[in-house]
């Protein structure tokens, strides 16, 4: 299987979370490194909507993520 990496990634929160370790790799491996794009942040994205830095890819706000 081929992977690819959302286009979102290099400016998109979730990153930034992953890597201070404030968010478990489950997240980045099936969504960001998998180009999926049933992410709801890409999906907001591609409409141009507005959308808070702790919306994670599959609906749910982490409230204390920061
Ligand atoms: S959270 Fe969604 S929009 Fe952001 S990089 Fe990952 S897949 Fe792309």
């Amino acid at each position: 299987m081929t992977r690819r990496i959302c286009k979102w990634y290099p400016v998109c929160p979730i990153k930034r979370f992953y890597e201070e370790g404030k968010l478990e790799k489950i997240w980045v491996e099936k969504y960001c490194w998998n180009n999926n794009e049933k992410c709801a942040r890409y999906q907001l994205e591609e409409r141009g909507e507005p959308h808070p830095d702790n919306l994670l890819p599959n609906g749910e706000v982490r409230k204390e993520l920061k």
